[in-house]
């Protein structure tokens, strides 16, 4: 077996996509063994194409609407859902965020004084905590 590229098609809801899956190939036939970092390919891949198919926010949207708002992965994470990691992990393809956490980006996007709203909230929170 050799360590290589080759060409690996995922098909979702009748959408496909082929592009180049990294693992150890038999030099005879079509068997390859995937590590788990080459998993993280496939994975990553077929979240993409979730998104598009099921009309949900693609990473680098996400990224480009927190930027849009001023904020950190981790602050974004806080206010608009999913925790500490969530959009480290959304913006890198890992995991795809709920359509609640989607439908809150794209009215930020729309309408990013409403962040006003979600930090005075988050800070009346905070307040009570520490009380
Ligand atoms: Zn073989």
């Amino acid at each position: 077996m050799h360590r290589g590229e080759r060409p690996m098609t995922l098909t979702y809801k009748g959408e496909s996509v082929t592009f180049n899956m990294p693992g150890w190939y038999c030099d005879e036939c079509d068997e390859g063994i995937h590590t788990g970092k080459d998993m993280k390919i496939s994975d990553r891949m077929l979240n993409r194409l979730k998104a598009r198919k099921e009309g949900l926010l693609e990473a680098k949207e996400i990224r480009r609407i927190r930027k849009k708002l001023g904020l950190s992965q981790e602050i974004a994470g806080r206010l608009i859902g999913g925790g500490r990691r969530a959009f480290q992990k959304y913006e890198s393809e890992d995991l795809l965020p709920s359509r609640a956490v989607i439908s809150t980006l794209i009215l930020l996007d729309r309408d990013p004084a409403g962040l006003k709203e979600l930090k005075k909230r988050q800070q009346s929170a905070n307040t009570e905590e520490a009380a």
